[in-house]
């Protein structure tokens, strides 16, 4: 059995969402969002203190295009302390985009693949709201 393997220009932009707990991880997660956003063209999202959509526990997202990822994703590995990150592609499937095609830093989380379509996340905002100005 053969299949035809999906072309990485399937991948639109990724996502990583930093977990964090609001009573004791907060501030990990408050320091490394400031860090990052010193250092990467990236879209941060709000902060969520409580679960959303498939997302089992507290977490802020970083929205970010294709090419950011060689060099945001080996500084998150080095520098998520405690925190878990899932790193999922954005292409026409969220819910295997989360599911089935993710990878993770630090201890994974359950993620609750069943709310989300099987067509591409709607509202997906990728416009940076960063102004780095260090080196990663
Ligand atoms: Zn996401």
């Amino acid at each position: 059995m053969s299949q035809t393997p999906r072309p990485v220009a399937d991948i639109n932009s990724y996502h990583a969402h930093v977990y964090y707990d609001p009573a004791s991880t907060r501030g990990q997660a408050e320091t490394l969002r400031a860090q990052a956003a010193e250092r990467f063209r990236v879209r941060l999202g709000r902060w969520h203190d409580v679960g959303i959509g498939p997302h089992d526990k507290a977490m802020f997202q970083i929205a970010f295009q294709t090419e950011v990822f060689p060099i945001l994703v080996p500084w998150l590995m080095l520098n998520h302390g405690d925190l878990s990150i899932l790193i999922h592609p954005n292409t026409d499937n969220a819910r295997k985009d989360h599911l089935g095609h993710a990878l993770w830093i630090g201890d994974r989380l359950p993620v609750h693949g069943a709310v989300l379509p099987e067509s591409a996340e709607i509202g997906l905002e990728m416009e940076p709201n960063t102004k780095p100005s260090l080196r990663p």
